[in-house]
């Protein structure tokens, strides 16, 4: 095996009642899993085992066999996702609350646009905090399995450094809160990792 399927950090329950412990199972046990296991098997036919993925895969995602790119898009997606989430509400530090406050207005500013860009995506995809270049943060929607680090994303937005994302697929939030997507991006907003975003920021 190329690439572990990430172990998390925190139990299946712990995120409960905002993330119910049926969908945390299911998203990294199966769905997680499962594109992490096509995704070895994938690097494995190109012989790119000992690929990174962050510098030699997404950059120049385009050149890549599709499978692959897909693949390898929903692996280190989801791993970045599980890692934007704790079991206890956290508030932003000052940090991060400074710098939402420069971009956004403040927290609550920053919502807004995080809920916004969250729901408007149609179909399958996710919604990015991101750091530009310059310091300032940013929000970028992402489609199926792209991420702003994949070259299509960057040449559209620049290059930033995501900080924290939601799934909105809908295997992320069926079992618990069906179509109501809204009240999913709610209740993701009161488990973030605030103290995961800030180690991510320069
Ligand atoms: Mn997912």
């Amino acid at each position: 095996m190329t690439f572990a399927l990430p172990e998390l950090d925190f139990k299946a329950d712990a995120l409960e009642p905002f993330m119910d412990q049926q969908t945390v199972e299911i998203h990294h046990g199966k769905h997680h899993a499962g594109y992490t296991a096509k995704m070895n098997a994938a690097l494995e036919e190109a012989g790119l085992t000992e690929v990174n993925l962050e510098t030699e895969v997404f950059p120049q995602v385009s050149n890549m066999p599709k499978a692959i790119a897909i693949n390898a898009g929903q692996y280190w997606n989801h791993s970045f996702f599980w890692k934007s989430l704790a079991p206890t509400g956290q508030e932003a530090s000052e940090k991060v609350s400074q710098a939402l406050t420069a971009s956004f207005g403040g927290y609550d500013g920053f919502v807004s646009e995080f809920t916004k860009a969250a729901s408007s995506v149609f179909g399958s995809g996710w919604a990015w905090l991101c750091q530009r270049q310059d310091g300032s943060l940013t929000i970028v929607e992402t489609f199926n399995h792209e991420n702003p680090l994949m070259e299509n994303i960057a040449a559209e937005h620049g290059q930033v450094t995501p900080l924290l994302v939601i799934d909105v697929w809908e295997h992320a939030y069926y079992l618990k809160y069906q179509n109501r997507r809204p009240e999913f991006i709610e209740a993701f907003l009161q488990i973030v990792d605030w103290e995961e975003v800030e180690r991510r920021m320069s």
